[in-house]
């Protein structure tokens, strides 16, 4: 199926983001072997992206997405060393990022200190999917929410993995929807 462009940034629009835009989401979409999020995962992203913007807004400082969705092609360990077979970055939850001015081993302990404790705020009921990938299933739950009657939108709290990578400096978040050891390498 063809990427649309245009469905993507009103899907993005449709999340009421302060910092972030549809180009952003779409970091690496050129990279060779990657490409664009297929559609029927466009909302494995929402709660991932919605924390971000909430850091973003926590911080006052930049943060600049470095890479999200990747195909299994791109994410493939024998090519890209250092990437997990079962990466979550291929179910289009997770997102690596750098925050100017601030180390990763400053960020992590405040997302860990939000995970599955803090409530964000989702302007659509998103409806997440499952993924599989050669190498198996990629790690997958659904998220604690809160929906009322009447309201669209929800409210959510998130399980997951954040880990700092400190020689390159970017920090990895997915919302994977179980917690993770900290042995699981989510890049
Ligand atoms: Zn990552």
């Amino acid at each position: 199926m063809s990427f649309n462009k245009t469905l993507f940034e009103d899907f993005v629009g449709s999340l009421g983001l302060n910092f972030f835009n549809a180009n952003e989401l779409l970091v690496g979409r050129y990279r060779p072997d990657n490409g664009p999020p297929p559609l029927t995962l466009w909302h494995n992203i929402v709660p991932t992206i919605l924390i971000l913007d909430h850091l973003r807004e926590h911080l006052g400082v930049g943060v600049k997405l470095i890479s999200a969705y990747r195909t299994e092609a791109y994410n493939d360990p024998s090519k890209n060393a250092g990437r997990a077979p079962l990466s979550q970055h291929q179910a289009f939850t997770a997102i690596d990022f750098r925050v100017t001015g601030m180390k990763p081993d400053a960020i992590v302990p405040i997302l860990r200190g939000w995970e599955n404790k803090e409530w964000f705020w989702s302007p659509i009921d998103f409806q997440r999917k499952p993924v599989k990938v050669s190498k198996g299933n990629i790690p997958f739950g659904e998220m604690p929410r809160k929906v009322s009657a009447g309201v669209l939108g929800c409210w959510f709290t998130f399980r997951g993995f954040v880990k700092p990578y400190m020689k390159h400096n970017f920090t990895h978040l997915d919302t994977r929807g179980v917690l993770a050891g900290e042995d699981d390498d989510g890049e």
